[in-house]
């Protein structure tokens, strides 16, 4: 973990590529410069945008070396695979080339920070080939000082190369995006950034489980840097062998096959055994909020799987995952994990203000069974057309209770709603999605009508039918909150 002069160097920046054929996961982005290296259309202005972490700066970089490397004899031209020998490449790695200036635009924003950095933009290299300018988050320039840039860019001096990179593309102005070539950094694929790390670890004589290095790259989400950086985090948590404990603990992770194992007495109904669950992660040291946020993220993988099994090709998810992943989410229908998706959020939401996080988090479970419990509106629907048709005599000798035909409950819902005034038929599907009730009609001329309204009902259906049918109108304000809204 030392380099030549034995001093520690942080992973991250000891395999930083040298060169476009070390850098991973961004296969076209190597190509078109390649192309316009050797046909030696050089664009005098580049944008780099990704998220953090994706090898932006280290692009930008690598572009100045290629466009000033002579070669280890002097005589190279232009190259994407810079010799990292000759005074240019060094002083370029090093950071202290007289004609490759770099400013990081987050802390110098103003137009007095870029007229300084152009001041020279006129004159020669004094070395190099090109005089090369990089800005680091060029989003972050104020609006002056986009326009002192422009001015330089709508007519650069030859051999001035300027290199943005921004991880806000959409901040940076149409007229300087216009005048630059983009080129759009992706996230790193799950197996390409596996296989990276893991040549990584066996150069650094580490040895990383395939689970362990399945959770890195997953919390790494695409990032090369955050990648190397975990890894470099992991040898130092062990000693020399990683495995997916040591990582979960550094991650600070709730293991996934148990967060399956809440899931699975969550939907069973279990309060009982979700309270035993969450306490028994609780007592190993998780935190109620990661549990939750964990929770959220399965119920999510669930719905995700269930749409498109392909999503468990995915090379960070391990066999438990998958084999599970693939068997609850097959049992569990879409209606019920879009209520725990709402519930979990909304759960997440109130945990700022709650006094205790695993009071909350143990509210969260209880809650989540009982909502588990709940009929979904197609099955509460169709229970209530077969009792209309097939009406049993009562067990205990009272006179038979009036069952509620599926049109009663309809027009009960489209009375206590404003919108039901629309001209087509309401039904229960189409009021429980409606996703914005505050746009439907003000409920100002709505007393009197409902007041007629339901007398008339009560006289058609005397005795028993009020209690049942508040039941069942309550059920359905339960699983759909937001209908309370409009209640
Ligand atoms: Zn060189």
């Amino acid at each position: 973990m030392s380099n030549s002069t034995g001093k520690y160097q942080v992973l991250a920046r000891k395999y930083r590529p040298t060169k476009f054929s070390e850098v991973i996961g961004q296969d076209a982005l190597v190509r078109v410069i390649e192309n316009s290296f050797k046909s030696g259309r050089i664009a005098q202005a580049f944008i780099l945008t990704g998220v953090r972490g994706v090898g932006k700066t280290t692009t930008a970089r690598l572009l100045a070396k290629g466009m000033n490397c002579i070669g280890k004899d002097g005589t190279g031209t232009v190259t994407t695979e810079p010799c990292n020998e000759c005074t240019h490449c060094i002083a370029i790695a090093n950071g202290n080339h007289m004609d490759v200036l770099e400013m990081d635009a987050a802390s110098r924003t103003g137009v007095n920070d870029i007229r300084e950095l152009l001041e020279t933009v006129q004159y020669q290299p004094n070395t190099a080939r090109y005089k090369v300018y990089i800005i680091d988050e060029v989003h972050m320039l104020s609006r002056s000082a986009f326009n002192a840039l422009l001015k330089t860019l709508e007519e650069p001096p030859e051999h001035v190369v300027f290199i943005f990179a921004t991880t806000e593309i959409r901040m940076v102005p149409v007229t300087i995006l216009s005048r630059c070539q983009r080129f759009d950094l992706r996230r790193i694929e799950p197996h390409v950034l596996i296989k990276h790390l893991q040549s990584i670890a066996e150069r650094e004589g580490a040895q990383v489980d395939e689970d362990a290095m399945k959770l890195l790259v997953r919390a790494a989400e695409g990032s090369v840097r955050d990648g190397i950086s975990l890894l470099d985090q992991a040898i130092s948590f062990s000693t020399g062998h990683i495995t997916a404990e040591v990582t979960r603990n550094m991650l600070g992770l709730v293991d996934k096959g148990r967060i399956l194992d809440l899931v699975e007495v969550i939907f069973k109904g279990d309060a009982a055994g979700a309270l035993e669950e969450l306490k028994a992660q609780y007592n190993d040291g998780a935190d109620p909020q990661t549990i939750l946020m964990d929770l959220s993220e399965t119920i999510h993988f669930l719905t995700v799987v269930k749409i498109n099994a392909k999503t468990l090709d995915d090379p960070t998810l391990s066999p438990e995952e998958k084999t599970r992943g693939l068997e609850l989410s097959s049992k569990l229908s879409f209606p019920v994990l879009h209520r725990a998706w709402q519930m979990l959020l909304k759960i997440l939401q109130e945990l700022s203000y709650s006094p205790d996080h695993i009071m909350a988090a143990e509210m969260a479970m209880i809650r989540l069974t009982h909502v588990a419990e709940l009929p979904t509106p197609h099955e509460m629907v169709k229970k209530l057309s077969i009792q209309k048709d097939d009406q049993p005599a009562t067990e205990t000798g009272d006179p038979p209770i009036e069952r509620i035909s599926v049109e009663k409950v309809q027009a009960e819902i489209k009375e206590s709603l404003p919108s039901a005034k629309s001209k087509e038929e309401g039904n229960i599907e189409k009021f429980s999605t409606d996703p914005k009730p505050e746009l439907r009609e003000p409920p100002v001329e709505k007393p009197n009508h409902t007041h007629d309204q339901k007398q008339q009902i009560s006289k058609e259906n005397p005795k028993q039918r009020g209690l049942k049918d508040n039941k069942l109108v309550a059920s359905v304000f339960e699983a759909f909150p937001e209908a309370k809204l409009v209640k």
